[in-house]
Protein backbone atom coordinates (compact mmCIF):
# COMPACT_ATOMS: atom_id res chain seq x y z
CA UNK A 1 0.00 0.00 0.00
CA UNK A 2 2.73 2.74 1.04
CA UNK A 3 5.79 0.92 -1.00
CA UNK A 4 6.68 3.26 -3.62
CA UNK A 5 9.70 1.78 -6.20
CA UNK A 6 12.96 1.77 -6.27
CA UNK A 7 13.06 3.92 -9.17
CA UNK A 8 12.28 7.05 -6.98
CA UNK A 9 14.92 6.49 -4.66
CA UNK A 10 16.48 9.82 -3.64
CA UNK A 11 19.05 8.46 -2.13
CA UNK A 12 22.83 8.68 -2.82
CA UNK A 13 23.91 5.39 -2.94
CA UNK A 14 26.92 4.09 -2.18
CA UNK A 15 26.23 0.27 -4.11
CA UNK A 16 24.53 -0.88 -6.38
CA UNK A 17 21.77 -1.89 -3.61
CA UNK A 18 21.02 1.11 -0.78
CA UNK A 19 22.60 0.26 2.41
CA UNK A 20 20.66 1.21 5.47
CA UNK A 21 21.01 0.46 9.01
CA UNK A 22 17.74 -0.06 11.07
CA UNK A 23 18.63 0.99 15.01
CA UNK A 24 16.36 -0.64 17.19
CA UNK A 25 14.98 -4.40 17.14
CA UNK A 26 11.73 -3.27 18.83
CA UNK A 27 8.00 -3.51 16.63
CA UNK A 28 9.12 -0.50 14.92
CA UNK A 29 12.56 -1.19 13.89
CA UNK A 30 12.01 -4.97 13.20
CA UNK A 31 9.32 -4.16 10.57
CA UNK A 32 11.12 -1.49 9.09
CA UNK A 33 14.21 -3.57 8.08
CA UNK A 34 12.00 -6.13 6.78
CA UNK A 35 10.02 -3.54 4.95
CA UNK A 36 13.00 -2.18 3.11
CA UNK A 37 14.90 -5.66 2.85
CA UNK A 38 11.75 -6.88 0.87
CA UNK A 39 12.50 -3.36 -1.08
CA UNK A 40 15.58 -4.34 -2.26
CA UNK A 41 17.67 -2.44 0.23
CA UNK A 42 20.70 -4.09 2.06
CA UNK A 43 19.81 -4.00 5.33
CA UNK A 44 21.16 -4.59 8.94
CA UNK A 45 19.22 -4.28 11.84
CA UNK A 46 21.06 -3.23 15.25
CA UNK A 47 19.32 -3.76 19.16
CA UNK A 48 21.62 -3.04 22.02
CA UNK A 49 20.04 -6.00 23.53
CA UNK A 50 17.45 -7.74 21.31
CA UNK A 51 14.28 -7.99 19.94
CA UNK A 52 11.64 -7.25 22.01
CA UNK A 53 14.13 -7.58 24.99
CA UNK A 54 12.31 -7.24 29.00
CA UNK A 55 13.62 -3.39 29.06
CA UNK A 56 11.35 -2.30 25.26
CA UNK A 57 8.21 -1.22 24.87
CA UNK A 58 7.65 -4.41 22.67
CA UNK A 59 8.37 -6.60 25.43
CA UNK A 60 6.17 -8.43 27.77
CA UNK A 61 3.28 -11.10 26.94
CA UNK A 62 0.54 -9.54 24.50
CA UNK A 63 -0.76 -6.60 22.97
CA UNK A 64 -4.37 -5.51 22.06
CA UNK A 65 -5.38 -4.63 18.45
CA UNK A 66 -8.31 -3.08 17.71
CA UNK A 67 -9.75 -0.71 15.35
CA UNK A 68 -11.53 1.56 17.03
CA UNK A 69 -9.36 4.78 16.84
CA UNK A 70 -11.73 7.86 17.64
CA UNK A 71 -11.98 9.81 14.03
CA UNK A 72 -8.00 9.29 12.93
CA UNK A 73 -8.99 7.54 9.68
CA UNK A 74 -5.85 6.60 9.43
CA UNK A 75 -5.04 4.52 11.95
CA UNK A 76 -7.91 2.41 10.72
CA UNK A 77 -6.51 2.12 7.59
CA UNK A 78 -3.08 1.19 9.32
CA UNK A 79 -4.69 -1.44 11.66
CA UNK A 80 -6.44 -3.04 8.25
CA UNK A 81 -3.32 -2.78 6.81
CA UNK A 82 -1.25 -4.11 9.22
CA UNK A 83 -3.86 -7.01 9.97
CA UNK A 84 -3.05 -8.96 7.00
CA UNK A 85 1.14 -8.12 7.33
CA UNK A 86 0.24 -10.08 10.79
CA UNK A 87 -1.44 -12.58 9.22
CA UNK A 88 1.01 -13.21 6.81
CA UNK A 89 4.09 -13.52 8.76
CA UNK A 90 2.90 -15.81 11.38
CA UNK A 91 -0.63 -16.10 11.93
CA UNK A 92 -0.38 -17.85 15.06
CA UNK A 93 0.98 -13.85 16.72
CA UNK A 94 -2.65 -12.97 16.40
CA UNK A 95 -5.70 -14.50 18.61
CA UNK A 96 -9.07 -12.90 17.68
CA UNK A 97 -11.24 -12.55 20.67
CA UNK A 98 -13.41 -9.12 20.23
CA UNK A 99 -13.40 -6.09 21.91
CA UNK A 100 -15.58 -5.08 24.28
CA UNK A 101 -15.28 -0.98 25.37
CA UNK A 102 -17.50 -0.29 28.49
CA UNK A 103 -18.45 3.13 29.17
CA UNK A 104 -19.41 4.64 32.47
CA UNK A 105 -19.63 8.27 30.72
CA UNK A 106 -19.36 9.73 27.33
CA UNK A 107 -18.70 7.01 24.82
CA UNK A 108 -18.00 10.10 21.66
CA UNK A 109 -14.98 8.34 21.03
CA UNK A 110 -16.29 5.50 19.90
CA UNK A 111 -19.06 6.85 18.16
CA UNK A 112 -16.75 9.06 16.07
CA UNK A 113 -15.15 5.96 14.58
CA UNK A 114 -18.17 4.06 13.92
CA UNK A 115 -18.64 5.46 10.49
CA UNK A 116 -15.06 5.00 9.07
CA UNK A 117 -14.86 1.49 10.72
CA UNK A 118 -18.30 0.69 8.94
CA UNK A 119 -17.01 1.58 5.79
CA UNK A 120 -12.99 -0.18 6.15
CA UNK A 121 -15.08 -3.34 7.12
CA UNK A 122 -14.84 -3.53 11.08
CA UNK A 123 -18.14 -4.57 12.47
CA UNK A 124 -19.13 -3.27 16.03
CA UNK A 125 -22.33 -3.88 17.64
CA UNK A 126 -23.96 -2.26 20.09
CA UNK A 127 -25.31 -3.95 23.38
CA UNK A 128 -27.11 -2.94 26.21
CA UNK A 129 -25.57 -3.90 29.33
CA UNK A 130 -27.79 -6.36 30.37
CA UNK A 131 -27.28 -8.42 26.47
CA UNK A 132 -23.77 -7.89 27.05
CA UNK A 133 -24.26 -9.24 30.66
CA UNK A 134 -25.93 -12.21 28.72
CA UNK A 135 -22.89 -12.70 26.75
CA UNK A 136 -20.26 -12.66 29.13
CA UNK A 137 -21.69 -13.37 32.90
CA UNK A 138 -18.01 -13.56 33.99
CA UNK A 139 -18.38 -9.33 34.08
CA UNK A 140 -20.74 -6.78 36.53
CA UNK A 141 -22.06 -4.47 34.30
CA UNK A 142 -22.37 -2.02 37.09
CA UNK A 143 -22.26 1.63 36.40
CA UNK A 144 -21.98 0.70 32.54
CA UNK A 145 -24.20 3.35 30.55
CA UNK A 146 -22.79 1.86 26.90
CA UNK A 147 -21.51 -0.72 25.48
CA UNK A 148 -20.15 -1.79 22.07
CA UNK A 149 -18.55 -4.79 20.99
CA UNK A 150 -15.76 -4.99 18.61
CA UNK A 151 -15.43 -7.91 16.64
CA UNK A 152 -12.62 -8.40 14.94
CA UNK A 153 -10.08 -7.47 17.58
CA UNK A 154 -8.21 -9.17 19.84
CA UNK A 155 -4.59 -10.35 21.48
CA UNK A 156 -1.02 -10.17 19.77
CA UNK A 157 2.31 -11.35 20.82
CA UNK A 158 4.90 -9.52 21.90
CA UNK A 159 8.23 -10.20 22.64
CA UNK A 160 7.23 -13.17 20.56
CA UNK A 161 6.28 -11.37 17.78
CA UNK A 162 9.97 -9.11 17.34
CA UNK A 163 11.07 -12.32 17.53
CA UNK A 164 9.34 -13.47 14.53
CA UNK A 165 10.15 -10.85 12.60
CA UNK A 166 14.06 -10.41 13.03
CA UNK A 167 14.13 -14.11 12.05
CA UNK A 168 12.05 -13.54 8.89
CA UNK A 169 14.16 -10.80 8.47
CA UNK A 170 17.52 -12.61 8.66
CA UNK A 171 16.08 -15.71 7.09
CA UNK A 172 15.62 -13.47 3.68
CA UNK A 173 19.04 -11.96 3.75
CA UNK A 174 18.75 -9.28 6.28
CA UNK A 175 21.63 -8.54 8.64
CA UNK A 176 20.92 -8.44 12.60
CA UNK A 177 23.84 -7.37 15.05
CA UNK A 178 23.77 -6.50 18.75
CA UNK A 179 25.36 -3.61 19.55
CA UNK A 180 24.32 -0.03 21.21
CA UNK A 181 24.71 2.74 18.16
CA UNK A 182 24.91 6.17 19.00
CA UNK A 183 24.40 9.14 16.76
CA UNK A 184 28.04 9.76 16.48
CA UNK A 185 28.31 5.70 15.14
CA UNK A 186 26.29 7.02 12.04
CA UNK A 187 29.24 7.05 9.88
CA UNK A 188 31.17 4.10 10.96
CA UNK A 189 27.55 2.32 10.49
CA UNK A 190 28.84 2.92 6.40
CA UNK A 191 25.17 3.08 5.48
CA UNK A 192 23.51 5.65 3.10
CA UNK A 193 20.58 5.98 6.07
CA UNK A 194 20.36 5.09 8.97
CA UNK A 195 16.75 4.54 10.61
CA UNK A 196 16.75 5.03 14.44
CA UNK A 197 13.51 3.42 15.82
CA UNK A 198 14.81 3.61 19.23
CA UNK A 199 11.30 3.81 21.34
CA UNK A 200 11.74 5.61 25.04
CA UNK A 201 15.23 6.11 23.93
CA UNK A 202 14.51 8.49 21.63
CA UNK A 203 14.97 11.14 23.46
CA UNK A 204 18.31 10.93 25.11
CA UNK A 205 19.56 9.87 21.66
CA UNK A 206 18.74 13.08 20.25
CA UNK A 207 18.29 15.33 22.54
CA UNK A 208 17.94 18.44 20.65
CA UNK A 209 15.73 16.89 17.85
CA UNK A 210 13.83 14.86 20.19
CA UNK A 211 14.51 15.30 24.03
CA UNK A 212 11.22 15.58 25.87
CA UNK A 213 8.76 15.11 22.94
CA UNK A 214 9.25 11.44 24.01
CA UNK A 215 8.73 10.75 27.83
CA UNK A 216 8.91 7.39 28.63
CA UNK A 217 6.29 6.73 31.34
CA UNK A 218 6.16 3.71 34.37
CA UNK A 219 3.39 1.28 33.02
CA UNK A 220 2.45 -1.77 35.27
CA UNK A 221 0.70 -4.79 33.80
CA UNK A 222 -0.50 -7.82 35.79
CA UNK A 223 -1.54 -11.44 35.47
CA UNK A 224 -4.06 -12.91 37.78
CA UNK A 225 -4.56 -16.54 38.65
CA UNK A 226 -7.79 -17.95 36.53
CA UNK A 227 -9.60 -20.54 38.26
CA UNK A 228 -8.72 -24.10 38.01
CA UNK A 229 -10.69 -26.22 35.43
CA UNK A 230 -12.30 -23.26 33.64
CA UNK A 231 -12.11 -21.87 30.50
CA UNK A 232 -14.16 -18.87 31.22
CA UNK A 233 -11.56 -16.56 31.19
CA UNK A 234 -9.74 -17.73 27.84
CA UNK A 235 -10.56 -16.72 23.96
CA UNK A 236 -13.12 -17.89 22.81
CA UNK A 237 -14.95 -17.75 26.11
CA UNK A 238 -14.02 -13.75 27.11
CA UNK A 239 -13.04 -10.89 25.28
CA UNK A 240 -10.12 -7.87 24.96
CA UNK A 241 -11.90 -5.33 27.13
CA UNK A 242 -11.83 -1.52 28.09
CA UNK A 243 -13.43 -0.25 31.28
CA UNK A 244 -13.72 3.81 30.65
CA UNK A 245 -13.56 4.91 34.15
CA UNK A 246 -11.57 7.61 36.01
CA UNK A 247 -8.68 5.80 35.23
CA UNK A 248 -8.87 3.34 32.10
CA UNK A 249 -8.04 -0.10 32.31
CA UNK A 250 -7.87 -2.75 30.10
CA UNK A 251 -7.21 -6.45 30.29
CA UNK A 252 -6.92 -9.47 27.99
CA UNK A 253 -7.86 -12.72 28.22
CA UNK A 254 -5.63 -15.41 29.37
CA UNK A 255 -3.89 -16.03 25.45
CA UNK A 256 -1.16 -18.27 27.14
CA UNK A 257 -1.63 -19.63 30.26
CA UNK A 258 -0.15 -16.75 31.84
CA UNK A 259 -3.14 -15.33 33.90
CA UNK A 260 -5.67 -12.91 32.80
CA UNK A 261 -4.12 -9.79 32.26
CA UNK A 262 -4.86 -6.41 33.68
CA UNK A 263 -3.38 -2.95 32.81
CA UNK A 264 -4.00 0.45 34.24
CA UNK A 265 -3.74 3.16 31.00
CA UNK A 266 -3.25 6.10 33.11
CA UNK A 267 0.58 7.56 32.18
CA UNK A 268 2.83 6.75 35.24
CA UNK A 269 5.87 8.72 36.66
CA UNK A 270 8.42 9.11 34.05
CA UNK A 271 11.00 6.06 33.99
CA UNK A 272 14.36 5.34 32.71
CA UNK A 273 14.21 2.57 30.55
CA UNK A 274 17.67 1.67 30.83
CA UNK A 275 17.95 1.57 34.96
CA UNK A 276 14.24 2.36 35.98
CA UNK A 277 13.59 -0.21 38.67
CA UNK A 278 10.60 -3.45 37.19
CA UNK A 279 9.50 -3.71 40.88
CA UNK A 280 6.10 -4.28 40.62
CA UNK A 281 4.52 -1.01 42.93
CA UNK A 282 2.38 -2.15 46.21
CA UNK A 283 -0.19 0.48 45.09
CA UNK A 284 -0.53 -0.49 41.34
CA UNK A 285 -1.66 -3.92 42.41
CA UNK A 286 -3.55 -2.60 44.97
CA UNK A 287 -5.82 -0.69 42.30
CA UNK A 288 -5.47 -3.42 40.03
CA UNK A 289 -7.19 -5.24 42.58
CA UNK A 290 -9.60 -3.07 43.35
CA UNK A 291 -10.81 -2.82 39.61
CA UNK A 292 -10.83 -6.85 39.20
CA UNK A 293 -13.48 -7.40 42.39
CA UNK A 294 -15.60 -4.26 40.81
CA UNK A 295 -15.43 -6.02 37.02
CA UNK A 296 -14.64 -9.48 37.88
CA UNK A 297 -16.14 -10.74 41.03
CA UNK A 298 -15.19 -14.17 40.49
CA UNK A 299 -11.54 -13.07 40.18
CA UNK A 300 -12.04 -10.98 43.70
CA UNK A 301 -8.89 -12.37 45.77
CA UNK A 302 -7.20 -14.27 42.49
CA UNK A 303 -3.22 -14.70 42.98
CA UNK A 304 -1.35 -12.63 41.40
CA UNK A 305 1.16 -14.86 39.12
CA UNK A 306 3.04 -12.10 37.56
CA UNK A 307 3.91 -8.64 36.38
CA UNK A 308 5.61 -6.88 33.93
CA UNK A 309 6.64 -2.91 34.58
CA UNK A 310 7.13 -1.53 30.92
CA UNK A 311 7.13 2.47 29.76
CA UNK A 312 4.98 3.73 27.30
CA UNK A 313 7.14 6.07 24.92
CA UNK A 314 4.57 9.24 25.00
CA UNK A 315 5.01 11.69 21.94
CA UNK A 316 2.64 15.15 23.12
CA UNK A 317 -0.32 14.66 21.14
CA UNK A 318 -0.36 10.90 21.52
CA UNK A 319 0.07 10.26 17.35
CA UNK A 320 3.71 8.35 16.20
CA UNK A 321 6.47 10.18 15.66
CA UNK A 322 8.09 9.94 12.00
CA UNK A 323 10.72 11.89 9.94
CA UNK A 324 13.57 13.04 8.50
CA UNK A 325 16.28 14.31 10.88
CA UNK A 326 15.91 17.85 10.14
CA UNK A 327 19.78 18.47 10.13
CA UNK A 328 21.28 14.90 9.21
CA UNK A 329 19.48 14.16 5.76
CA UNK A 330 20.76 10.33 5.50
CA UNK A 331 19.38 9.71 9.56
CA UNK A 332 15.41 9.28 10.36
CA UNK A 333 13.60 8.51 13.09
CA UNK A 334 10.59 6.50 13.72
CA UNK A 335 8.93 6.06 17.27
CA UNK A 336 6.37 7.83 19.61
CA UNK A 337 4.35 4.67 19.65
CA UNK A 338 2.54 6.22 23.08
CA UNK A 339 0.76 2.88 24.52
CA UNK A 340 -0.84 2.33 20.90
CA UNK A 341 1.96 1.76 18.55
CA UNK A 342 2.41 -1.83 18.60
CA UNK A 343 -0.41 -2.74 16.27
CA UNK A 344 0.81 -0.48 13.77
CA UNK A 345 4.31 -1.46 13.56
CA UNK A 346 3.72 -3.94 10.47
CA UNK A 347 2.03 -0.35 8.67
CA UNK A 348 4.86 1.93 10.23
CA UNK A 349 8.23 -0.65 8.81
CA UNK A 350 6.39 -0.36 5.10
CA UNK A 351 5.61 3.52 5.12
CA UNK A 352 9.10 4.32 6.45
CA UNK A 353 10.71 1.71 4.33
CA UNK A 354 8.61 3.85 1.25
CA UNK A 355 9.72 6.94 2.71
CA UNK A 356 13.41 5.69 3.13
CA UNK A 357 13.73 4.29 -0.37
CA UNK A 358 11.27 5.91 -2.16
CA UNK A 359 10.78 9.19 -1.39
CA UNK A 360 7.15 9.21 -0.04
CA UNK A 361 5.64 11.66 1.91
CA UNK A 362 5.05 11.06 5.73
CA UNK A 363 1.56 12.12 7.17
CA UNK A 364 1.77 15.65 8.46
CA UNK A 365 0.41 14.00 11.41
CA UNK A 366 3.18 12.21 12.10
CA UNK A 367 6.00 14.81 11.26
CA UNK A 368 8.28 16.23 13.43
CA UNK A 369 7.13 19.54 12.25
CA UNK A 370 3.51 19.33 14.64
CA UNK A 371 5.64 19.70 17.63
CA UNK A 372 6.28 22.78 18.21
CA UNK A 373 8.87 23.89 20.31
CA UNK A 374 6.40 25.19 23.23
CA UNK A 375 4.71 21.33 23.05
CA UNK A 376 8.15 20.20 23.05
CA UNK A 377 9.25 21.54 26.08
CA UNK A 378 5.98 21.13 28.09
CA UNK A 379 6.41 17.74 30.57
CA UNK A 380 3.99 14.66 29.64
CA UNK A 381 0.74 15.05 31.80
CA UNK A 382 -1.44 12.04 31.71
CA UNK A 383 -4.49 12.28 29.80
CA UNK A 384 -6.42 9.30 29.82
C1 LIG B 1 2.60 -1.95 29.04
C2 LIG B 1 2.38 -1.58 27.60
C3 LIG B 1 1.17 -1.88 27.01
C4 LIG B 1 0.96 -1.54 25.68
N1 LIG B 1 -0.20 -1.91 25.11
C5 LIG B 1 -0.37 -1.75 23.78
C6 LIG B 1 -1.48 -2.32 23.14
O1 LIG B 1 -2.31 -2.97 23.79
N2 LIG B 1 -1.62 -2.18 21.80
C7 LIG B 1 -0.68 -1.50 21.06
O2 LIG B 1 -0.86 -1.41 19.85
N3 LIG B 1 0.41 -0.95 21.65
C8 LIG B 1 0.59 -1.07 22.98
N4 LIG B 1 1.70 -0.56 23.60
C9 LIG B 1 2.62 0.29 22.84
C10 LIG B 1 3.61 -0.49 22.01
O3 LIG B 1 3.97 -1.69 22.64
C11 LIG B 1 4.84 0.38 21.73
O4 LIG B 1 4.43 1.65 21.24
C12 LIG B 1 5.74 -0.26 20.69
O5 LIG B 1 6.04 -1.59 21.06
C13 LIG B 1 7.01 0.55 20.56
O6 LIG B 1 7.92 -0.14 19.73
P1 LIG B 1 9.31 0.53 19.35
O7 LIG B 1 9.94 -0.40 18.39
O8 LIG B 1 9.12 1.95 18.96
O9 LIG B 1 10.13 0.58 20.74
P2 LIG B 1 10.93 -0.57 21.52
O10 LIG B 1 10.18 -1.83 21.53
O11 LIG B 1 11.33 -0.01 22.84
O12 LIG B 1 12.19 -0.82 20.65
C14 LIG B 1 13.28 0.08 20.63
C15 LIG B 1 14.54 -0.73 20.54
O13 LIG B 1 15.64 0.15 20.32
C16 LIG B 1 16.75 -0.38 20.99
N5 LIG B 1 17.70 0.69 21.23
C17 LIG B 1 17.47 1.82 21.93
N6 LIG B 1 18.56 2.59 21.92
C18 LIG B 1 19.49 1.95 21.18
C19 LIG B 1 20.82 2.25 20.79
N7 LIG B 1 21.40 3.40 21.13
N8 LIG B 1 21.49 1.36 20.04
C20 LIG B 1 20.90 0.18 19.67
N9 LIG B 1 19.64 -0.15 20.02
C21 LIG B 1 18.94 0.73 20.76
C22 LIG B 1 16.18 -0.97 22.26
O14 LIG B 1 17.04 -1.95 22.80
C23 LIG B 1 14.85 -1.52 21.80
O15 LIG B 1 14.92 -2.89 21.51
C24 LIG B 1 1.96 -0.87 24.93
C25 LIG B 1 3.17 -0.57 25.54
C26 LIG B 1 3.39 -0.94 26.86
C27 LIG B 1 4.72 -0.61 27.47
Amino acid sequence: MFLGGLAALPLVKTGPRPRVAVVGAGAFGGWTALHLLRAGADVELLDAWGPGHARASSGGETRVIRAIYGSDRIYVEMVLRSYDLWARIDPSLYVETGALWLHRGDDAYVRSSLPILAELGFPVDRWTADEAARRYPQIDFKGIKSVYFERRAGALSARDACGVVRDTFVREGGTYRTARISVRDVAALRADVCVFACGPWLGEIFPDVIGNAIQPTRQEVFYFGTPEGSDRYRPGRFPVWIDFGERIFYGIPDVHGRGFKIADDTRGQLFDPTTGDRTPGAEAIARARVLLAERFPELAGAPLLAAEVCQYENSPDGHLIIDRHPAMKNVWIAGGGSGHGFKLSPAVGEMVAAAVLGGKEIPPLFRLARLSDAKRATQFEATK
